[in-house]
């Protein structure tokens, strides 16, 4: 019986299979230099999936991502899908798979390089050094709860209605991956909610209050209206590192951390289900951006936030730390040279291909892991 990590890779659409062939590229470097091999399998996903069989994701390939310990995205969607019904729809293939995976943590982590600093539309002091978390609970919340729906009233209006609820279990696991995050990070848990005027908010806080003291009270925890934290993430991020919210707020929260950053192409993410007996996890890992059909199938794309969500994917599947800093420390390293993709070029910096870039780093990588 093969005892390799497995993974399954879905490239998409659009840039997604320039990208992820790049990863495939880091994927074989650890196993020629670092004895680590993954069995890798491939499948498709959104447009692309849609073309070959009708649907945006098919049960087989559902049923593969089920069964491997990591699955590996890269992007979906495109002008040609553009008209097609819900559930023929690329996106609909992706919100397939974080339904039937149940993945309730969505880890997004906003880290500003310094090679990147002026990239931030905000103050370079503000954003230096910034390395924050947002965890989004993502399967639960308004965008989920019922009764939902628009209805006709008898005075000739309309009623839009939707539902914020959440159970308790619902907030524990997502606040525990918060504080297991934390424990491997700056030890900082901010909880952000409007529990002043929502009982949903008040009941998140007082469940995130109850699990910290049963489990967590090496973990510093702080609480923040949702409000005042979307100020606070402008005015002085750094003051924060691990921000646990609720599925609505922090789609929400989690963009606008992002956003400090300056720079889509760099921005990795990760999204986690519930650890089952044998302590395996579900995940997801993919890039923030999309399939950019604008620069698609011209070697321009960034690879680095799939670089770094299969970094995340190192990290939180697989447990290789030391082996995920290889990668992140080559990623900084090669920035620091001045290597820029498009999106990320600046003035007196040497613009480079998809290829080029990740060249650098794959070269790179050598240079940290004899170090
Ligand atoms: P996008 O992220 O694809 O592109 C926005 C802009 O950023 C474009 O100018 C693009 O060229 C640039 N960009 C994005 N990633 C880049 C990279 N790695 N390197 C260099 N430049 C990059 O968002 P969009 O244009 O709003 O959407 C395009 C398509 O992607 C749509 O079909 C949309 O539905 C889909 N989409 C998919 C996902 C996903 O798969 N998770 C997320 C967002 C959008």
């Amino acid at each position: 019986m093969s005892t390799k990590r497995s993974l399954l890779l879905l490239p998409g659409d659009g840039i997604g299979p320039e990208v992820m062939r790049q990863v495939r590229r880091v994927i074989d470097w650890y196993a020629r230099k670092r004895g680590i091999e993954f069995a890798v399998e491939e499948g498709l996903v959104g447009g692309c999936s849609y073309d070959a069989h009708g649907t945006p994701l098919t049960d087989e390939t559902m049923a593969r991502a089920l069964a491997v310990d990591a699955v590996l995205l890269a992007a979906v969607g495109g002008p040609k899908w553009d008209n097609l019904g819900f559930d023929k729809r690329p996106e609909a293939g992706l919100l397939r798979l974080r339904k039937e995976m149940e993945l309730f943590a969505n880890l997004r982590p906003a880290k500003v390089f310094d090679a990147l600093v002026d990239a931030s539309t905000l103050k370079p002091d503000v954003v230096r050094g910034l390395d924050i978390m947002i965890v989004r609970e993502l399967t639960g919340g308004v965008y989920f709860g019922e009764p939902r729906g628009i209805t006709d009233l008898p005075n000739g209006e309309r009623r839009g209605v939707n539902t914020q609820v959440y159970d308790t279990h619902e907030i524990h696991r997502v606040a525990r991956v918060a504080f297991e995050l934390a424990r491997k990070r700056g030890n900082k848990v901010c909880s952000s909610d409007k529990g002043n005027v929502m009982e949903s908010g008040l009941l998140w806080r007082q469940e995130v209050i109850a699990l910290h003291k049963a489990e967590y009270q090496d973990v510093e925890l702080s609480h923040m209206l949702a409000d005042a934290a979307a100020m606070q993430l402008v005015r002085n991020p750094k003051q924060f590192d691990v921000i646990v919210t609720d599925n609505l707020f922090g789609d929400i929260l989690s963009d606008e951390a992002s956003m400090l950053t300056g720079s889509i192409g760099m921005l990795p993410s990760a999204s986690l289900g519930a650890t089952d007996a044998n302590g395996k996890r579900k995940a997801l890992y993919e890039p923030v951006h999309g399939s950019a059909p604008d620069i698609a199938g011209r070697d321009l794309a960034n690879p680095i936030a799939m670089f770094l969500s299969f970094a995340m994917a190192l990290r939180w599947s697989f447990d290789l730390q030391a082996e995920a800093d290889v990668l992140e420390n080559a990623v900084e390293n090669v920035l620091n040279t001045g290597l820029r993709t498009g999106d990320i070029m600046q003035p007196g910096m040497a613009k480079v291909s998809t290829s080029v870039m990740a060249d650098s780093i794959l070269r790179e990588m050598d240079k940290v892991a004899a170090a």
